[in-house]
């Protein structure tokens, strides 16, 4: 077991534990069918470890333990990272007054071009940026500065996918310029100046949240034009394993143009506890909580909503990609 430990009494942390862990083992379970069926190992490999995260925790002295997959598809994981990026970034992007949010994007594709898109947007992403720090190093102009994230949803009508970014500048003449270099590096076929957005900032505790929301959305509406009625939502899993494996390896959030004044979360200490009067409980999947081995106690008491117990069990659809 690793780490500090997370504080038990926070029963609303728990039960979002739970809750994400439930909809992680359904979705990993589909994604594990779908991976191995288009004969990809090393995904199935890193699905199964997903699977495995967490299923044992132990807890001592008011904290509790476990052991960690820190996948992108992992839900408990990557709740956890967006808490350390936000207590990272957001005292310092609380100084930037102007700051000003851009969506780039591209005209959305099938699923075969989308490793191609993905590794062109961040090319290009990344020569923008270089070039803008030359001349800020030869005095003849600034770098620029802010954070961006790669997102990618699936259009299940159309059956296409939209990769984009989500930036968040310190001004809007930065936003300017990225909008202006992005809009003349890609070929007019594959981008709409329209499709493409710059904001200013009112909340920029907001904007960080929208940046580190997710890779991926997880849940979609089958059709976003009846999104307004009440829909029931799905998980599109081979969809899914699509976007997960054109980002593989790829760095999904990034800054640039800045260095972090000091690092105020320290990484989580990777020393090796041992635990004396401790507590042992196992993930129970029928229960959607961990039970105390000893007493057969629930850990966090959570109880699933009907709405998310109807997607796991009839709203994961494995073909549509
Ligand atoms: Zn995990």
């Amino acid at each position: 077991m690793y780490g500090d430990g997370s504080d038990l009494r926070n029963v609303e942390a728990l039960a979002s534990r739970s809750k994400r862990k439930a909809i992680t083992r359904v979705m990993v379970l589909s994604l594990i069918d779908v991976a191995t069926k288009k004969k990809k190992g090393d995904r199935v490999k890193a699905y199964w470890n997903t699977y495995h995260c967490q299923n044992r925790i132990v807890t001592h002295d008011g904290k509790l333990h476990t052991t960690y997959c820190k996948n992108r598809f992992c839900t408990v994981c990557l709740s956890i990272r967006k808490a350390t990026i936000m207590n990272n970034y957001l005292p310092y992007l609380q100084t930037w007054e102007d700051a000003y949010f851009l969506t780039l994007t591209v005209k959305a594709i099938p699923a075969y071009k989308l490793p191609r898109y993905v590794n062109g947007m961040l090319e290009l992403f990344g020569k923008i940026i270089d070039k803008y720090r030359k001349k800020d190093k030869r005095r003849k102009g600034f770098a620029l500065e802010g954070i961006r994230s790669l997102e990618c949803n699936f259009n299940p009508v159309k059956r296409t996918y939209n990769p984009h970014f989500h930036i968040l500048v310190r001004n809007r003449e930065m936003g300017e310029i990225l909008l202006t270099e992005w809009l003349t590096r890609f070929p007019r076929k594959h981008v709409s100046p329209l499709a493409q957005k710059l904001v200013k900032v009112e909340d920029r505790e907001r904007a960080l949240i929208e940046i580190v929301k997710y890779g991926s959305k997880i849940f979609t509406e089958p059709d976003l034009k009846m999104a307004t009625r009440k829909t029931s939502r799905y998980i599109y899993v081979s969809a899914l394993d699509n976007i997960f494996s054109a980002m593989q390896g790829r760095r999904i959030f990034d800054r640039f143009g800045f260095n972090l004044p000091e690092q105020r979360t320290p990484e989580p200490k990777q020393n090796f506890r041992i635990l004396v009067d401790y507590e042992n409980w196992l993930y129970t999947p029928k229960l959607f909580d961990w039970v105390n081995i000893d007493s057969g106690e629930t850990l966090s008491g959570y109880q699933l909503t009907n709405e998310l117990k109807d997607i796991l069990s009839n709203r994961i659809d494995c073909d549509l990609q």
